[in-house]
C-alpha cells in the first residue's frame, strides 16, 4: 500500500478555489435559465441559446431522435467551467429526461456539491426528490434556490416546511423575500444584513432588522412585514450552520427568479463560500486527498461525436489529485495501459480549448479512440480505483437481433464501445448465445438503435429477452457462486467487466433463488472499477 504523499503547496491552492458543482431540479424548474445566469456571470464565453439549444426536459421522443441525428451528439451531459472573483466554478449538466438517470448518477459521482432547484410554485417535485436520493447517498452537500419568485408562488414558510419534511433536511433561509409575485421588491440578506434589490446588483448594507434605512428602499408596511417574517424565521427556521451543511444534513435556501436574474450573484457567492472545494476521495487502495501532487482521477463519462466534423469520443475526466500536464501519459489502472493526454480539453461551455493544466475538482476531457471506460481510474502511478461510479441492474434487457449475419464481427465491436461509453449495458450469456443489452430507460435503446446504424453502419433491433431481472453476486463463499452457476447456467451472463450476473424471469425466481442461496448477495447496484 502506498504511503499518503506530502501536500503539493500549489495544488492545494488550486484546489482550494474550485467548486464542483451539478443543479438538480425537476423538468421546468428553471435549470437552464439558471445555468444561463451563471455562466453570464462568470463571464463563461456563452451564447445564451446554447444551453437553451440543451434544455431538453420537456421534449418528446421524436424530438430526442432528431438533436441525436441532426447534431450527431449524443443526448448528454456537458462540463461548464467559469471563473468569478478568483474562483473556478465547474457546473455538470446532467440530462432531465429521466430515461437518462444513470448518466445523472455518474456525474453526481463527480461533483462536490449541488444546486437544487424549486419552482416556488410548485415545491419539491418527484424528480427533485429522486435527485435528492442520489445526493443523500454521497452526503453531497446542497444549496436550495426557490425560483421563479417573480411569480406567484407559495408561502415561503410553507415551501422551507416541506423541504424539511419531505427530504428530512434542515432548511435554513440565508435570504427572505421581500414581496412576492408582481410585488417582488428583493431579498434580506439573512446572514450579511443587507439589501438586494430587484433590477439592481447594489448591495444595500445594514446594521440589521431594525436599521431605518430598510423604509428608504422598501415602503412602511412592507418593511414591517418585511421584519415580522424574517424574525419569525429567525426564531421558528434553522439557523444555518457550516458542519451541518457539508455533511448534508442541512441547506441553505436563497430565494430568486433565474428568468429576471435576480438573486442569482447571491447565491454564486453562497457557492464560493460554503460549497466544499475537492474533498478527499476514498479509493480501494487508500484515501485520496486532494493536495497530493500526483494526478489521480475518474472517467464518469464517455461522449461519442462532440463535433459533428471528427467522429471522436471524449472521455471525462474528474481530477481527484494533483496536477494535469498537458502532454502527460496516464496510468489506465485496470489495464495498466499508458494512456496519453496530448490535448486535454476544457469546456468553457460551447467552447473548448486545450488546457495547458488542470487541478482536482476540473474536469478535463480526453480524445479517445476505444479503450477508455466509465469508471476508470487514471494516474500518474499510483495502483488505486476510485469508487463509486454506479452500474445500475437495467429495468429492460434485450436480445439484439442482426438483418444481416455477416455484420456480427462488427455488431460485437460497436456493442462493446458502446457499452464503454455507458450508453447500454452489455451482457455475454455463459450459454453463447446472441449478446443481452440492458437499460434503465426506453430511449436508451432508441439511442443505441440509431448509432449502431449511423456510426457503424449495424442496422440492427432488438426482441424481447426471456428475463426481466438481472443481478450482480457477492459471495465470500465462492463455492456458492460456482454451485449457482452450474445450476443455472442458462440464465447466467458475464458483464462488460468479466463480472458474472444471473438473469431471472421474474421477480419471484429471483426471491426463490435468494432463498436458496443465502450466502450470496444478489444485488441491484455495482459499482464501477
Ligand atoms: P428546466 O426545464 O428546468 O431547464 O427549465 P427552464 O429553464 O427551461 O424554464 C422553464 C420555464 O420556466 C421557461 O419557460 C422559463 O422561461 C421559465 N422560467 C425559468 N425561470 C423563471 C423565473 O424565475 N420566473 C419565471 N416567471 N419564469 C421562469
Amino acid at each position: 500500500m502506498d504511503m499518503p504523499l506530502p501536500a503539493d503547496p500549489r495544488v492545494a491552492a488550486e484546489a482550494a478555489r474550485r467548486r464542483s458543482f451539478a443543479i438538480i431540479a425537476h423538468p421546468d424548474a428553471g435549470k437552464t435559465t439558471l445555468t444561463e445566469k451563471l455562466l453570464l456571470k462568470g463571464g463563461a464565453i456563452q451564447l445564451a441559446g446554447q444551453v437553451r439549444a440543451k434544455g431538453n426536459a420537456r421534449r418528446t421522443r421524436s424530438d430526442w431522435m432528431k438533436i441525436e441525428q441532426e447534431r450527431g451528439i449524443s443526448v448528454a451531459t456537458s462540463v461548464m467551467t467559469f471563473e468569478k472573483d478568483g474562483v473556478v466554478f465547474n457546473l455538470l449538466d446532467t440530462p432531465g429526461h429521466e430515461d437518462f438517470s444513470e448518466d445523472t448518477y455518474r456525474t453526481l459521482t463527480a461533483v462536490d456539491a449541488a444546486v437544487m432547484v424549486l419552482d416556488a410554485a410548485k415545491g419539491i417535485e418527484s424528480q427533485t426528490r429522486k435527485l435528492f436520493e442520489v445526493c443523500r447517498l454521497r452526503d453531497i452537500p446542497i444549496i436550495t434556490f426557490v425560483n421563479k419568485m417573480d411569480r406567484e408562488g407559495r408561502d415561503p414558510f410553507d415551501l422551507l416546511d416541506e423541504i424539511e419534511k419531505t427530504l428530512a433536511l434542515e432548511a435554513s433561509p440565508v435570504a427572505w423575500p421581500v414581496g412576492q409575485g408582481a410585488d417582488l421588491r428583493g431579498v434580506y440578506d439573512i446572514l450579511h444584513p443587507s439589501l438586494r434589490m430587484v433590477d439592481s446588483d447594489e448591495v444595500i448594507p445594514l446594521t440589521g432588522l431594525d436599521d431605518p434605512a430598510i423604509e428608504a428602499r422598501v415602503p412602511g408596511d412592507r418593511a414591517a412585514t418585511l421584519r415580522e417574517q424574517a424574525e419569525l424565521a429567525a426564531g421558528a427556521c434553522a439557523t444555518f450552520d457550516l458542519a451541518k451543511f457539508l455533511e448534508g444534513s442541512l441547506t441553505p435556501v436563497y430565494f430568486g427568479s433565474a428568468l429576471r436574474d435576480f438573486g442569482v450573484a447571491h447565491l454564486l457567492e453562497g457557492l464560493a463560500r460554503f460549497a466544499p472545494p475537492p474533498r478527499p476521495r476514498p479509493a480501494d487502495a487508500r484515501i485520496v486527498r486532494p493536495e497530493e501532487p500526483k494526478l489521480s482521477g475518474f472517467v464518469f463519462k464517455i461522449q461519442a461525436n462532440m463535433d459533428p466534423q471528427h467522429r471522436d469520443r471524449v472521455a471525462f475526466l474528474r481530477i481527484c489529485s494533483g496536477r494535469l500536464e498537458k502532454g502527460m501519459r496516464l496510468r489506465q489502472v485496470r489495464t495498466g495501459r499508458q494512456v496519453p493526454v496530448n490535448a486535454p480539453l476544457f469546456f468553457f461551455a460551447k467552447d473548448r480549448q486545450v488546457a495547458e493544466e488542470a487541478w482536482p475538482g476540473d474536469v478535463v476531457g480526453i480524445a479517445t479512440h476505444g479503450g477508455i471506460r466509465i469508471g476508470d481510474t487514471l494516474t500518474e502511478g499510483d495502483a488505486l480505483n476510485f469508487q463509486g461510479v454506479p452500474s445500475f441492474a437495467p429495468e429492460h434487457l434485450r436480445r439484439v437481433r442482426l438483418d444481416d449475419p455477416m455484420l456480427a464481427k462488427k455488431l460485437r465491436k460497436a456493442l462493446d464501445e458502446l457499452a464503454d461509453e455507458g450508453v447500454v449495458q452489455l451482457f455475454r450469456p455463459l450459454d453463447g448465445s446472441q449478446p443481452i443489452v440492458g437499460v434503465v430507460g426506453l430511449l436508451q435503446l432508441d439511442v443505441l438503435q440509431s448509432r449502431l446504424r449511423a456510426e457503424y453502419g449495424v442496422p440492427a433491433s432488438f426482441e424481447a429477452a426471456p428475463w426481466t431481472t438481472m443481478r450482480w453476486m457477492a459471495s465470500e463463499d465462492r463455492g456458492a457462486i460456482e454451485r449457482f452457476a452450474a445450476a443455472n447456467r442458462m440464465d447466467m451472463a458475464e458483464d462488460h467487466d468479466g463480472e458474472q450476473v444471473a438473469f431471472f424471469t421474474s421477480d419471484w425466481r429471483r426471491r426463490r433463488a435468494e432463498e436458496e442461496f443465502p450466502m450470496i448477495r444478489f444485488l441491484p447496484v455495482r459499482e464501477q472499477h
